[in-house]
């Protein structure tokens, strides 16, 4: 893409009303526009962080079998009151409209209320479990306080997979597939290092529950950590009995904060048995279906991933989840130097080589000007290609995520971008 072409641009500040770092960055780059406390439009930038990041948790979701599907976001109060939910005493983030004719309907916060009584519908045989479905789709919740910018949204984007699963056996041999899957997932977009399975209180059906945590002075959350026994537990859930199962002592655990990205449940029949989704099993007896819920914070990872890789020039984006790969600026003055000719040449190359690139062709503007532009906007790889590069038959190289400056020839460094192709 043409730099010139994008509509957005950036900004020195952000708005004075933003106190999120992840939000501020977004927003001066021009990658979020801000409606409201928790309510932003993806922009063009933004949306490719976005889609990236959900097409690396739906092909770990393909890969453990699971089918994916497009729920509503309007909810059926009668579902809600079966299962208990619809009050606001229970739910009290619920955010409530009407049909014109005054029926009440809610704004999705999460669909096992959903998806419960579409498995009844098509459950016929016991030999159809276990299986899994999910979703990558907008939820709504009333949240009191959105300061967190991305990462606590009053309208925003989640994963959310359900499990459905004749015995416990089933049920645990999925959870662990999930656990692994989350695992790939965090590792994948650039933030594995830093996030930890977390032992939280699991409700009534299970023990525990899984978040996983990353660790970030911004958390919300307050978890004990060993890093070398690998184990985390919320505070939340912090008492002698968890310390004595798990097998380690309060001097082992570190207290750190983190940002819960995601989140698994073993819901047992809470929400299969109010919708009685009941299948005969081998021996003919009447079984409830036994379910399990498993969320990941889409647009919380991308504000988490804003926030933690950072630094004082702007966004650092790991390249798997970058909106560009790429960044190739041209310093020069007309579009008809070789400078600009050499810059865009191999813009066509690397784009005709399946490589993202965001060609600044904005030579108008001053150079300072737009390699600040290029640190705030974090692509992985810059380019740039000025008359002294071309000199010396070269290109000048910098990661973002480094400091030092390479010289190397053209070639070298297509040959670098194929290996990553
Ligand atoms: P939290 O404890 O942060 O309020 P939760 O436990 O209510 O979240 P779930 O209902 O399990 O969250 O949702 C699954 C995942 O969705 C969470 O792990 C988190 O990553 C993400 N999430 C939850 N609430 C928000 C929100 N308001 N904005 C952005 N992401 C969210
Ligand atoms: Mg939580």
């Amino acid at each position: 893409m043409y730099q010139s072409q994008l509509f957005t641009k950036t900004a020195r500040e952000a708005p004075a009303d933003e106190v999120a770092k992840n939000a501020q960055l977004l927003l001066r780059a021009g990658y979020v526009f801000k409606e409201m406390g928790g309510v932003y439009t993806y922009l063009p930038l933004g949306l490719r962080v976005l889609n990236k990041i959900a097409n690396i948790i739906r092909e770990e979701m393909n890969a453990m079998n699971a089918q994916e599907v497009l729920m509503p976001a309007l909810q059926i109060k009668e579902r809600y009151e079966a299962t208990g939910r619809w009050s606001d005493e229970v739910v009290d983030n619920w955010f409530k409209t009407k049909l014109a004719n005054g029926t009440e309907l809610g704004l999705g916060f999460s669909h096992e209320e959903n998806l419960a009584p579409i498995v009844k519908h098509f459950l016929t045989s016991y030999k159809e479990l276990p299986f899994s479905i999910y979703q990558i789709q907008t939820k709504f919740r009333n949240e009191l306080r959105s300061k967190s910018g991305l990462m606590r949204g009053r309208e925003f984007l989640m994963k959310d997979m359900y499990s459905f699963a004749l015995t416990e056996e089933q049920h645990q041999e999925i959870y662990a597939r999930a656990q692994q899957a989350y695992t790939n997932v965090f590792q994948r977009v650039g933030i594995g290092e830093r996030t930890f399975m977390t032992f939280a209180s699991g409700g009534s059906f299970s023990k525990y529950s899984h978040e996983f945590q990353t660790l970030s002075d911004a958390g919300e959350d307050t978890i004990y950590l060993s890093r070398t026994k690998n184990i985390a537990i919320n505070k939340e859930v912090y008492n002698e009995e968890t310390l004595q199962e798990l097998e380690v002592s309060t001097s082992e655990l570190e207290e750190v904060k983190a940002i819960e990205v995601g989140n698994i449940f073993s819901l047992g029949t809470k929400f299969s048995a109010p919708f009685s989704v009941q299948v005969q099993n081998e021996k003919g007896v009447s079984q409830t279906v036994i379910m399990g819920c498993y969320g990941i914070g889409v647009s919380r990872i991308m504000g988490t991933i804003a926030e933690l890789l950072s630094d004082e020039r702007g966004l650092v984006w790991p390249e798997s989840i970058a909106p560009f790969a790429v960044h190739i600026i041209a310093i020069c003055k007309t579009d008809d130097s070789p400078v600009y000719g050499e810059a865009r040449s191999l813009y066509t190359q690397l784009t005709e080589m399946g490589i993202e690139c965001l060609f600044d062709d904005r030579i108008q503007q001053s150079t300072g000007a737009r390699l600040g532009d290029a640190d705030l906007l974090g692509i992985p790889h810059r380019i740039v290609i000025s008359e002294r590069t071309l000199e010396s038959n070269s290109l000048e190289y910098k990661k973002r995520s480094e400091n030092d400056v390479k010289m190397m020839s053209r070639t070298e460094f297509v040959q670098l971008c194929t290996k990553k192709a």
